[in-house]
């Protein structure tokens, strides 16, 4: 993420046609200008950069109101990158919660997480997550994991941090299904957090050591990819991470190789195909998109084909499959209402499937849709591989 002066020029591309603006899960529910891609930049702007307006708590906050979910850059004719821009921004307004950088320096630094995490949680209204796996993914799984038969190909895999601290059961079941379908899977140890929700606070130099960390440790690594089983995961890692790293810095050429080898983990073995016949599940399946998905064209397709090579299972799909979910990443935990809103119609779209199970490829994603569904509602939000796996 470049320094904001540095992203005026990109600022100044914006035509102002605002066909970003229904793409915007905010603007969708507030109706105001201000909160679509197009008010958003022109607010930086004007408050940041040429300082025509008084940085008020109301430019705060509507710099704070954006879930950086992407659809804008998606949507936009010429991808002007919002999210960089209103990354940046936060960048330039100090005072940020003094709490959350102690906790994102914990998952950084990925020591003593489960010892002192307790209560920065709590002092961030964090209560309702799920336990903290207790040792972490990473702490349990080998180094690395062999099939028993002929191997058909060798993966690094990336552990991200709602998978290693809240998630595991997807981690195992990546570890499960890649082994039982004849792919090594390498898990190197002294693994960081990938660096984004550090950028999405504005705190690139914390980026930046997360960055430098995971490139010397994947890099040096004979595999065929890099898998990871987080959508918002492998978009720091392919796409921001070098445009993070300025050009001089030692560490930019093997955060590129590392980044041309990143691929979602569904996605890889939907394209190797199965080597060992799923079980049979007769339930009634539909997929939950993540916003994080523009960073490769087949993520989106994985998903439904594995769903249709487990026996027994029906495939419906959601009537707007790509629409934000609300959680934003740790968007959610402080903007618990808009989330909330954003999420409305989402929840309406599942049960009208008549599903039992939504598959998603972000830990956050299901953990907020889980928490909108209710577990009452027998309804299991899981990853694509942990349902391949037999819903472990
Ligand atoms: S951000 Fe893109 S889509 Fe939105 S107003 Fe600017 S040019 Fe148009
Ligand atoms: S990143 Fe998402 S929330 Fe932010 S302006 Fe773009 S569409 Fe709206």
């Amino acid at each position: 993420m470049p320094d904001l002066k540095d992203l005026a020029a990109e600022i100044d591309r914006c035509s102002q046609c605002n066909f970003c603006l229904a793409a915007c899960p905010v603007y969708r529910e507030d109706r105001l200008e201000s909160s679509g891609a197009r008010g958003r930049i022109n607010l930086v702007k004007a408050a940041l950069l040429d300082q025509t307006l008084p940085v008020s708590g109301r430019v705060r906050e509507l710099i704070d109101r954006c879930l950086l979910c992407t659809n804008c850059v998606q949507t936009c004719p010429a991808s002007i990158r919002v999210d960089d821009i209103v990354a940046a921004a936060r960048a330039n307004l100090p005072n940020r919660n003094p709490a959350e950088r102690m906790l994102l320096r914990r998952l950084l630094d990925r020591r003593a997480v489960s010892g002192v995490v307790g209560s920065l949680l709590k002092g961030l209204n964090l209560f309702n997550l799920p336990s903290l796996a207790n040792p972490p993914l990473q702490q349990r799984l080998p180094a690395a994991v062999r099939p028993d038969g002929p191997v058909s190909a060798r993966v690094a895999y990336f552990v991200g941090c709602g998978v290693n601290y809240l998630y595991p059961d997807t981690g195992e079941a990546l570890v499960k299904v890649f082994s039982a379908n004849g792919v090594e899977v390498v898990i190197p140890a002294g693994q960081q957090c990938c660096g984004l929700p550090a950028l999405a606070r504005g705190d690139k130099e914390m980026a930046r050591e997360a960055v430098r960390a995971n490139a010397a440790l994947f890099a040096p690594l004979d595999v065929d990819a890099v898998v990871t089983d987080c959508t918002s995961c492998g978009y720091m890692l392919k796409v921001q991470v070098t445009a993070l790293l300025p050009p001089d810095d030692p560490a930019l050429p093997a955060a590129q190789a590392v980044a041309g080898r990143i691929v979602e983990a569904t996605e890889f073995l939907a394209a190797l195909g199965l080597q060992r016949q799923p079980r049979t599940q007769a339930v009634t399946v539909t997929y939950h998109v993540p916003c994080h998905r523009h960073w490769s064209a087949a993520l989106a397709d994985a998903p439904p084909k594995i769903a249709a090579l487990v026996p027994g299972a029906r495939f419906v799909p959601l009537r707007e499959p790509r629409r934000c979910c609300g959680a934003g990443g740790a968007f959610f935990l402080s903007h618990r209402e808009l989330s909330a809103s954003i999420r409305g119609p989402k929840i309406e779209d599942i049960v009208a499937t008549g599903a039992q199970v939504v598959l998603t490829q972000c830990p956050a994603c299901r953990y907020f849709l889980q928490e909108g569904l209710g577990t009452e509602s027998g309804v299991r939000v899981m990853h694509p591989l942990a349902f391949l796996a037999g819903g472990c």
